[in-house]
């Protein structure tokens, strides 16, 4: 059985998802045309032209063949993975592996992202990729360093001097070659994926951003070990990390599984009481079936 879709809004923002540590983790941003991490790359993120990947852990990682296969399957055009840039490489030996199996290789865009180089989705949105701090460590011993990603919408507003301007004068001072409006960046949602505490977080358009996922792998109070040893976030971290956040809402995600939800949320009612009411448990959202894999008339070709 797989795990619920958990469906949250906020405003104009809605984010499906399923995080368990260990077992699957993703989220899809529909109305953005983005999604960070496969996780087992579930049927409502094979219509998303652009997932963002985190890191290679399975949990995060193992649909990537698959949701380029089904994009194929369905005659979607082929889908863009942008991931940390070392793992682009045995992305593309893994898809052809998957080619020697199955007889084909889905085309695939496949984009090194690196922190801080913003990447284009639209003309009012781009994403900008930030490093956290998960490092995996690949036999051999070479560490690839984990990526977090923040969705930011880029508005113009006119500038303040040219605020009192009619609209004709305005006309004027474009035909002339003045530049009237200035960027403003409005983070919608960054999501970290794996990671420890990390300097990301003093990040403007992280601590700003209307909604933050968030990584809180563990809860139990004798854990706190574990969480550092894995590079993951502790409930009691929390509290020192909350006042220097300015999100609207915070999603806790990649709960582990030696926890239940409904002891997690006790945990957290109690560490942080009532002091702060934007953070909830991502898989708290509204629960929703997930769909088929593939509908009948979703299919283009006949099934392999
Ligand atoms: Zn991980």
């Amino acid at each position: 059985m797989p795990l619920p879709l958990a469906e949250f809004r906020h405003g104009d923002l809605r984010i499906l998802g399923t995080s368990l540590a260990g077992e699957e983790s993703f989220a899809i941003v529909p109305e953005l045309n983005i999604a960070f991490d496969f996780g087992r790359a579930p049927r409502e993120l094979i219509g998303i032209d652009h997932v963002f990947l985190t890191h290679g852990h399975m949990d995060h990682a193992a649909g990537v063949a698959y949701y380029f296969s089904q994009r194929m399957f369905v005659d979607l055009p082929p889908g863009n993975l942008y991931a940390p840039g070392a793992l682009i490489e045995p992305i593309q030996h893994l898809l052809k592996t998957w080619a020697d199996i199955d007889g084909q290789e889905p085309p695939a865009r496949l984009h090194g992202a690196q922190p801080g180089q913003d990447i284009p989705i639209r003309r009012d949105l781009i994403v900008r990729p930030f490093k956290v701090v998960h490092p995996c460590r690949r036999p051999g011993g070479r560490v690839i360093e984990s990526l977090g990603y923040a969705a930011i919408e880029i508005r113009r507003k006119l500038k303040d001097e040219f605020h009192d301007r009619t609209g004709p004068q305005l006309v004027e001072l474009k035909k002339n070659g003045v530049e009237i409006t200035r960027r403003v960046e409005i983070p919608l949602v960054a999501y970290c994926g794996d990671t420890a505490v990390g300097d990301f977080l003093e990040l403007d358009y992280v601590r700003n951003a209307r909604v933050l996922l968030l990584e809180c792998t563990f809860v139990e109070a004798d854990h706190v070990d574990r969480a550092r040893a894995g590079c993951h976030i502790h409930i009691r971290d929390l509290r020192r990390l909350l006042p220097r956040l300015a999100n609207e809402r915070i999603l806790l995600t990649h709960l582990s599984r030696r926890t239940l939800l409904h002891q997690a949320r006790e945990t957290l009612r109690r560490e942080l009481g009532d002091a702060d009411k934007r953070v909830s448990f991502l898989m708290d959202a509204r629960r929703r079936r997930r769909g088929p894999r593939t509908r009948p008339n979703d299919a283009k070709r006949d099934s392999p």
